[in-house]
């Protein structure tokens, strides 16, 4: 397997974004990209997609769309769709219906930001994912850089502290969206983790500052999706999606805050009798699985079966663990950065049956 970097869920000028595809392009290349999903509101922006070359650097630029209906109060409910190739903005009205049309045009989809705060100091209002009882969704969006800043912004002030040290803003995936994700596992759905960046490249006037905050190049260094491809990128496009798509469909990949180190290099394993797999899939427990991560640095590794923690590695490259029991199995990874622990990888699971 074959690891690349992706980041997914930006606006472009096509919805609030301020950027250009050829700006998210350029900005992806300066940040060693392989790919990013470019994801405007209730639009399918035709004729973008393809490789970007700017020296004798190239990234993948895909195109999907992040639909909700806007004749909603609250506009809640959001969901990334990738790979449906065709707009699916008027089915928007029923979470189900969307969900359902995206699956039959062959696509895969996740819930954004599934908790989503209010910011009342910004009129930011609460746009959480309201519809649990919809079915057949790929995942969730585990971690969003967007949701996170809401939840720390309580003054105007703060605001205006974050946008000159956006550094200080990530800590990890908003804790509910965390425990619904474990929720999710436990009750037996394979529910796909991924994470997004939702890059705007907001424009903010105050008084006399005026200053692109968060632009793209800041966000993708920050939450990026690591994928798992079963060979390095061709530079065909079609070949290259659907090697991506297929990766994101079955979960084999993690969410990573590259800020403080790049995560490039983690692994999550595991070894059976008969079978080696990796996150996102399964394996018999049958003559029992050894469970096996490796990091490109020391940290602080974490093992959850079920929802709870089984174990906890303390700066440690690597650990092994023999699983007797079938269950969930999914890795966190935290790590001290600006003077507090933060979180740094978020493995998909490996389910033991
Ligand atoms: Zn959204
Ligand atoms: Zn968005």
């Amino acid at each position: 397997m074959h690891e690349i970097v992706i980041n997914l869920h930006m606006h472009t000028r096509y919805s609030d974004g301020s950027g250009t595809h050829k700006d998210i392009a350029q900005a992806a290349i300066q940040n060693n990209l392989d790919a990013v999903i470019v994801t405007d509101h209730n639009v399918l922006v035709q004729g973008v997609e393809g490789y970007y070359r700017f020296a004798r650097s190239r990234v993948l630029l895909l195109v999907g769309q992040e639909v909700h209906d806007q004749d909603r109060d609250p506009q809640k409910n959001h969901l990334l769709v990738f790979n449906a190739n065709r707009d699916l903005a008027l089915l928007a009205d029923d979470p189900q219906t969307l969900i359902n049309g995206v699956r039959d045009a062959g696509g895969i989809c996740f819930i954004a930001h599934p908790k989503d705060p209010e910011a009342p100091a910004f009129k930011e209002t609460d746009i959480s994912w309201e519809a649990w009882d919809v079915q057949n969704y790929t995942g969730i969006e585990l971690w969003n850089g967007l949701s996170e800043l809401k939840t720390v912004v309580p003054t105007k002030l703060h605001g205006a502290f974050y946008a000159f040290l956006p550094q200080f803003i990530g800590h990890g995936p908003i804790p509910e969206t965390l425990q619904r994700w474990d929720d999710l596992l436990t009750s037996g759905r394979p529910i796909v983790a991924i994470g997004g960046s939702d890059a705007h490249a907001l424009d903010m006037h105050m008084g006399p500052i005026h200053r692109v905050i968060f632009p793209y190049e800041f966000h993708f260094r920050t939450v990026n999706t690591h994928v798992f491809i079963p060979e390095p990128l061709t530079g065909d496009v079609p070949t290259d999606k659907k090697m991506i798509y297929e990766a994101l469909s079955a979960g084999r990949c993690f969410v990573a805050y590259d800020l403080p180190m790049s995560t490039r290099g983690f692994t999550f394993k595991a070894k059976g009798l008969e079978q080696e797999v990796i996150m996102g899939e399964e394996i018999s427990v049958k003559g029992g699985v050894t469970l096996q991560a490796h990091l490109p640095t020391q940290a602080e590794i974490r093992l959850i079966k079920d929802g709870k923690q089984i174990g906890v590695w303390k700066k440690s490259y690597a650990f092994t663990y023999s699983a007797t029991e079938p269950g969930v199995y999914r890795v966190e990874v935290h790590r001290n950065y600006l003077g507090k622990k933060r979180g740094w990888i978020y493995s998909n699971p490996i389910y033991v049956r």
